[in-house]
């Protein structure tokens, strides 16, 4: 972390796909950017979602596919090749009023930024079942991306359930028939909060069912899924539902409450970016990349895009605002030392 008293010229938080990008391509820049990974808990750890996926098989460029945990661990090592500094905290809150920035970490005090990116990702919501948590863990056939899981060898020709009614849950099932035998819409209530073209899509789809009024109380399965536990929410009758595999599409979360209202977010609560095709955020010097200011893609790819972006509006946001990159010093690394004419390459 920075020596006491001293300012940072791009601080980058979160340590998902946007975030090492933005980081790559800040170090490259001779940024010298300092990254605030999070801090290890319960419900997160550095890296973020990707680090609960077990295959990727939609990351360019790695045509036989890989862990998101080993794809996370390559994108970091990638930035901190170039000069990229790390820090495992949390960021507990912000002051964004006036130059420099302030952000409290949990543990570490304070740091203090010209320039911030925000990329701390989004939660994907979860019922908060023990069983469920596991067999995510573990790749157990318990997943709540379709995209990223519903082509892996393991759901192909099973029956399997998406939890939600939503567009997500809409979404999901329609993607997952495509690998699945039959997909099993299991919905808490006896009308869909879906927008109507996303409804009659999946209602009328050959493969998906509905399964209304019932709520999933328990995931069976030892290493892999084997069905669910169902409740019936009219009748509180419960019963034992086979399938192969559980989609959760119940929402996601965007990790913004340590911003504490501070940069301005969409009325569900990701952050908002008011110029199209721009990270930058409400706050200037403040740039948003990847799931917490997209509640649209939601990809590791195209958090990936945004986080290079926001790395090159904050570089020419700081150049605007008197940081020229003839201040910052060359950076020698292991293996070469890159300078000016490099890292503008
Ligand atoms: P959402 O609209 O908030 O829907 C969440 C669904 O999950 C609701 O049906 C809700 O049930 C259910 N749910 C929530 N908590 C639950 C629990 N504990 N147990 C069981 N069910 C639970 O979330 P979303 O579907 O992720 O959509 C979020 C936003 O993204 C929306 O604005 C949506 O339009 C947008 N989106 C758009 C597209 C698209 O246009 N292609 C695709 C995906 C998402 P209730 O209905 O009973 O509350």
């Amino acid at each position: 972390m920075s020596p006491e008293g001293t300012t940072e010229t791009l601080v980058i938080i979160g340590s998902g796909p946007a975030a090492w990008t933005a980081a790559l391509y800040a170090a490259r820049a001779n940024l010298e950017p300092l990254v605030i990974e999070g801090a290890p808990s319960r419900e997160m750890i550095p890296g973020g979602q990707l680090m609960f996926t077990t295959d990727i098989e939609n990351f360019p460029g790695f045509p036989e596919g890989l862990g998101g945990q080993e794809l996370m661990e390559r994108m970091k090592q990638q930035a901190v090749r170039f000069g990229t500094r790390t820090l495992q905290d949390d960021v507990a809150s912000v002051e964004l009023d006036g130059q420099p920035f302030v952000l409290r970490t949990a543990w570490s005090g304070e740091v203090r930024a010209k320039a911030v990116i925000v990329a701390t990702g989004a939660r994907a919501n979860w019922l908060g079942l023990p069983n469920e948590e596991r067999l995510a863990q573990s790749g157990g056939g318990v997943s709540a991306c379709a995209v990223c899981d519903g082509a892996l060898p393991a759901f192909r020709g099973k029956r399997l359930v998406v939890v939600g009614g939503g567009d997500s849950a809409m979404e999901e099932a329609m993607y997952l028939t495509k690998f699945a035998g039959e997909v099993v819409i299991i919905h808490r209530r006896d009308s869909f909060r879906a927008s109507q073209v996303m409804q009659d899509r999946a209602l009328h789809h050959e493969k998906i069912r509905v399964r209304w009024n019932a709520q999933v109380v328990d995931v069976l399965g030892d290493g892999f899924v084997t069905g669910v536990r169902l409740k019936d929410t009219v009748t509180g009758a419960e019963e034992e539902f086979e399938c192969g595999g559980v989609f959760v599409a119940i929402g996601h979360t965007p990790n913004t409450a340590f911003l504490g209202g501070r940069v301005e977010l969409m009325p569900n609560g990701y952050i908002k970016l008011p110029t199209p095709w721009r990270t930058e955020t409400t706050v200037p010097g403040v740039f948003a990349a990847g799931d917490v200011a997209d509640d649209y893609y939601r990809q590791a790819i195209t958090a990936a895009g945004s986080g290079c972006m926001a790395a090159l509006e904050a570089e020419r946001w700081l150049a605007h605002h008197g940081v020229a990159q003839a201040e910052v010093p060359v950076i020698e690394t292991a293996e070469s030392s890159i300078g000016m004419a490099e890292a503008q390459a």
